[in-house]
């Protein structure tokens, strides 16, 4: 039977050597990183860097720690996540203190659950130090909110990349559900699926449903487009809109799509 008394929070430190340290880096920005991931990434001896972190982040590191880029970057592309669970748990065994970096928030599509699992089964504990994700980099870059009194109750994130062999999302049944629960879809990993996904909720979604796309949000290089959801693909091919982009659709967005109909297209970075 599951005890209904509340259980003590479980202390661990944030970085010492028989443990890992799983640490959102945020979207990209250093400056969006947390004083908990400041401290983490200063104190740890072996670094573990997914793709989509930015090197500027690497600045808090210790001169001494061994930075090891895993992702594609890392040449590992077979069997990547038994391939770096493998490293992190040889590392632990070496004594070494352990930060496993990645991009956004660890547990927002970066496979940080199949990592804590894979870890804990081993006897490893794991303390998780959040990062801000990617579609909240996005948005707020836009000055966009992700929920609104009258325009939107709640937020959905979603992936537009299924695992092999999963059917993946129905977007479908997604988009009668944001319509009648009046909720902001936030699409990560949605680029090389956009038509599929665009075809699917335009079957629950007015055409004229406001959609943004953010490409490398927080970043001096990010770049933005506003449509609709009827020339979602339309736009992304025109404005050359790529990977790592969020696609948000939503009410939300209608303020930012009228200003840029007023302003002409794609917008980039203001510098801050
Ligand atoms: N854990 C990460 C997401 C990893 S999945 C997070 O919380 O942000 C990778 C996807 O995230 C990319 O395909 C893209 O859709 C999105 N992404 C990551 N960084 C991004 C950025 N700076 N700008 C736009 N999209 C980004």
């Amino acid at each position: 039977m599951i005890s209904t008394q509340a259980l003590p929070l479980r202390t661990l430190p944030l970085t010492a050597p028989g443990q890992v340290t799983l640490v959102g880096a945020g979207p990209g920005d250093p400056e969006l990183l947390t004083l908990k991931a400041v401290r983490a990434i200063g104190a740890a001896t072996v670094l573990l860097v997914d793709d989509l972190v930015n090197d500027a982040v690497l600045a808090h590191a210790s001169p001494r720690a061994r930075i090891i880029h895993v992702g594609k970057r890392g040449g590992c592309k077979s069997t990547p996540q038994s391939f770096i669970e493998k490293l992190m748990i040889q590392a632990v065994q070496e004594g070494e203190v352990v930060v496993r970096l990645k991009g956004g928030d660890p547990f927002i599509f970066g496979r940080g659950g199949e990592e804590v699992e894979h870890l804990q089964a081993v006897g490893i504990p794991v303390t998780v130090v959040n990062g801000i994700t990617a579609g909240l980099a996005a948005v707020s870059s836009l000055n966009v909110p992700l929920t609104h009194r009258e325009h939107a109750h709640g937020v959905i994130f979603v992936t537009g990349h299924a695992k092999p062999g999963d059917s993946g999302t129905d977007w479908t049944a997604l988009a009668h559900c944001a319509r009648e629960a009046k909720l902001t879809l936030v699409i990560y990993m949605g680029i090389s699926s956009a038509s599929a996904i665009q075809a699917g909720l335009l079957q629950g979604l007015p055409a004229s449903t406001p959609a943004a796309i953010v490409q490398r949000a927080s970043l001096p290089q990010q770049r933005h487009a506003a449509c609709t959801l009827a020339n979602l693909v339309e736009t992304l091919q025109a404005e050359q809109l790529g990977s790592p982009s969020i696609l948000v659709v939503g009410d939300v967005i209608s303020g930012l799509a009228q200003l840029q109909q007023d302003t002409g297209a794609a917008g980039a970075r203001q510098a801050a």
